[in-house]
């Protein structure tokens, strides 16, 4: 089983990579497993992450299996595990439109239907706070809320599943909806769905998936 999670999370590493969502090492991968998580390791880059290099922790920090120093977000991923009992796997981006949109402290708003992929007509933008950091993993959390997305000011996108492969397309339609967002501000008004229509949307996610 932890053999099967360790090569998701690699195959999940390539396919950031693939679909431009981050670039390098930026960013981490993690999926609830037992007690504690999976999480990729601080500064490997994604193309040379090896299996064995993905550690094992507790929620209280405490590395159980590997010799490598794990992502210096892991606080940020224990604490959205233990608030949250739906959340399975979590994806943090430097993704380059919710950058844009993380660098003027504006929220992702409801541009295009894919925004539902979050649970929400919303995506929230924390607080600046620096990486690693308790403080920027109580903003995640708190502007999370019961949502499937959070942006990190100055810094990023956190996206959370039942599964690695829902976190994975909910990172690559929120930055879809970003990239809407920033070219449609450049030149005008937004036009956002209207919010009786949002709950419909968000019930349509949550049946169907997203291959709609
Ligand atoms: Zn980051």
């Amino acid at each position: 089983m932890e053999e099967k999670l360790r090569n998701e999370i690699i195959d999940c590493g390539k396919k950031l990579l693939f679909e431009d969502l981050t670039f390098g090492s930026g960013g981490n991968i993690s999926i609830r497993h037992e007690d504690g998580m999976l999480i990729t390791p601080s500064g490997v880059e994604y193309e040379e992450l090896q299996k064995q290099e993905i550690v094992y922790m507790d929620f209280e920090g405490r590395v159980v299996r590997g010799n490598s120093v794990p992502s210096s977000e892991n606080m940020m991923h224990s604490l959205i595990y233990e608030k949250r009992a739906d959340v399975n796997a979590i994806i943090h981006t430097h993704s380059k439109y919710i950058n844009v949109l993380a660098a003027m402290g504006e929220d992702l708003k409801a541009v295009n239907y894919l925004i539902a992929s979050s649970g929400d007509k919303v995506v929230k933008t924390t607080p600046y706070e620096t990486f690693g950091t308790e403080k920027l993993a109580e903003y995640a959390v708190e502007y999370l809320g019961q949502r499937k997305a959070v942006i990190l000011s100055n810094h990023g996108l956190i996206t959370c599943g039942s599964t690695l492969d829902e976190a994975f397309k909910i990172a690559r339609d929120l930055e879809f909806c970003a990239l809407v967002q920033v070219k449609a501000m450049a030149v005008g008004e937004l036009k956002l769905i209207p919010d009786d229509k949002i709950e419909e949307l968000v019930q349509k996610f949550k049946e169907h998936g997203q291959n709609k």
